[in-house]
């Protein structure tokens, strides 16, 4: 139990229209100074004045009970592929639960909002700059329906001074999410050899955050799960073994628990290879028990295509660069299969008394552990096959296909992202100029070749390329015929059907994206020139990423949606923050 330390003067910079609809705050309370204090951890909504008082007197387990102390939450993790211990909340901390009206359940948190029993050495407090960095980014990757935490508010602290490479002022995050638990929560309370704590949370998990044991996939027949071959460009480390072995009947409701959150992460993880975003830090204590994006440091999205890329300047080994985000996420879906190993290893004998009270007895302490290593082997098997569903669902929408036939994958995904690889081009601004492009108007093999300068940067082809614009034209010449053969297969020829095709690829194809460089210049110019009014403007393209416009500044808007500058390209990130 912990409280939110007070600060001087907030100032409320932003709140997220899409945030409060999605919570049901009426628009009107922004403005009341209930809401400023609550989101600047000044005031405690449920606290009344009469509480407010009894609380000396309360313990906080009592106030708990009745939904009125905040709390921080212990976890643990595996930084970079290594146990680094105890985390937890070092400078989040939770409000309270609320349900919204679509009946999601919301856990509310303030970041920055000072120290927690898990600050460890660090001062609890956020700086402005990853604030608005996280503020943005959250309900960026929501409007893009890409499953993440989400942020309510953003509020200065501009009385507090926080020490990182230089003095810089603080703010606070108001955010929120249906679980903040990570698979680092689990990690944590194997470490500590609890298995008491470890089914407790396992159940918790099960029936509150999920809503019910009935809510989770049904047990997997043998055969259920079809693996196709997941192409390097997208990920790495996971797919190289043939992965067998049954245990179907073996599935407890641990086994399903699991599955579930195996299932969800290779959704999320799917949009993030079809959109191009980067976490940066994957850490166990990075990865959602929920399946979101969640913890938003050194995060990007590409700009160019380039599957080596990682946003993490001090990741040196590319452990989180975007082509191994598969692969890393399944990994530390592993130690949390190991977590729940001998829960899920006990199949049917899970609830048997002996079990619970005692644990494994040695004469069947091999069979478990081979059925658990067996279920997580099969849990990895539906990872892939989910993933490369929600792939390709993704990316056939964002083709403008209406349908995926198996040589799309090669002859027009691969061979796009190579292309867009070999001539650095960038990731979704490409998809958007190919929603522009009519099949009429590429008709020819000329006219391809013409349209093909399109998709260069405005000052035409750079490095690799260079010099070679004739061959470039010619390759995505070649790839721009067999795209217009797969659309006019898929949706026929006509205006009518083009007109149709073409706005379906624009609600699946963004305009604007947060890049860095933008996130860059929008806290450049909140934090050092003064300026409010651009955050509101950012974020309303962040929330509405479709649209053609936005009725702010004509300039300004394609400004943003255009050309990432030269020199602005593929930037990285240190992770103080
Ligand atoms: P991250 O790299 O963002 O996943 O953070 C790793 C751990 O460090 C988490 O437990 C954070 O709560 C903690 N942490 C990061 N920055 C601070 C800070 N300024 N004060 C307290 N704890 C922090
Ligand atoms: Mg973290
Ligand atoms: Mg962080």
């Amino acid at each position: 139990y912990v409280r939110p330390e007070p600060i001087s003067n907030p100032e409320l910079l932003a709140v997220s229209p899409a945030a409060l609809r999605d919570l049901a705050i009426d628009p009107a309370t922004v403005d009341t100074p209930d809401f400023k204090e609550t989101v600047a951890g000044n005031k405690i909504l449920t606290w009344t004045e009469e509480s407010a008082q009894e609380s000396s007197s309360t313990s906080p387990e009592e106030q708990r009970k009745s939904q009125i102390y905040p709390w921080a939450q212990c976890y643990g993790g595996y930084q970079f592929g290594q146990w680094a211990g105890q985390l937890g909340d070092g400078r989040a901390l939770s409000l309270f639960e609320t349900t919204s009206p679509s009946g999601s359940r919301y856990e509310l948190q303030l970041k920055g909002a000072g120290k927690t029993p898990y600050s460890r050495f660090a001062d609890g407090k956020a700086v402005l700059r990853s604030s608005i960095r996280e503020f943005v980014v959250s309900e960026a990757l929501n409007a893009l329906r890409i499953p993440s935490t989400r942020a309510l508010s953003l509020t200065l602290a501009p009385e507090a001074r926080v020490q990182r490479e230089r003095v810089e002022p603080g703010a606070v995050v108001a955010r929120f999410a249906q679980s903040w638990l990570r698979i680092g929560t689990f990690d944590l309370a194997r470490s500590r050899g609890d298995r008491d704590l470890v089914r407790t949370l396992a159940t918790y998990v099960g029936e509150e955050v999920f809503g019910g044991w009935d809510k989770l996939p049904g047990k997997l027949a043998e055969g259920d799960v079809a693996v196709t071959a997941v192409p390097e460009k997208v990920q790495r480390g996971v797919g190289k073994d043939e992965l067998q072995g049954s245990g179907a009947e073996q599935e407890n409701r641990f086994t399903r628990l699991y599955r579930e959150i195996v299932r969800r992460n290779a959704v999320t993880v799917a949009n993030w290879q079809a959109y191009a975003f980067t976490n940066g830090v994957l850490n166990t204590d990075n990865t959602s028990i929920f399946g979101l994006s969640i913890d938003f440091g050194p995060f990007a999205f590409l700009d160019n295509f380039d599957p080596a890329y990682t946003p993490n300047h001090d990741d040196h080994m590319l452990r989180y660069c975007y082509r191994n985000q598969p692969g890393v996420i399944w990994w530390n879906l592993v130690r949390l299969g190991e977590s729940l190993g001998e829960l899920i290893g006990a199949g049917e004998r899970c609830d048997d008394e002996e079990f619970v009270n005692e644990g494994v007895a040695k004469s069947w302490a091999d069979e478990l552990i081979q059925r658990a290593e067996n279920l997580i082997e099969r849990a990895g098997e539906e990872y892939k096959a989910v993933f490369m569903d929600e792939y390709k669902r993704l990316m056939t929408a964002r083709f403008g296909l209406k349908h995926f036939q198996d040589s799309d994958f090669d002859v027009l995904f691969s061979e796009w992202l190579d292309i867009l690889e070999a001539l650095e081009l960038d990731f979704n601004h490409s998809f958007r100029k190919l929603s522009n492009l009519s099949t009429v108007e590429i008709g020819t093999e000329g006219a391809r070749k013409e349209v093909a300068g399109r998709f260069f940067h405005h000052e035409g082809l750079t490095g690799l390329a260079k010099g070679k614009e004739d061959d470039a034209r010619g390759r995505i010449a070649a790839w721009l015929e067999k795209w217009r053969g797969r659309v006019v297969e898929d949706w026929g020829e006509g205006e009518e059907k083009e007109t149709e095709r073409m706005g379906a690829m624009k609600k699946v194809n963004p305009k604007f994206i947060p890049r860095s460089w933008i996130l860059d210049e929008l806290i450049e110019r909140v934090e050092k020139k003064g300026e409010r009014e651009i955050l509101n403007n950012i974020m309303t393209m962040a929330l509405n990423p479709f649209e053609e416009s936005w009725g702010w500044d004509r300039d300004e808007e394609e400004r943003f949606c255009g050309d990432v500058p030269r020199y602005s390209r593929a930037m990285q990130c240190s992770c103080s923050s």
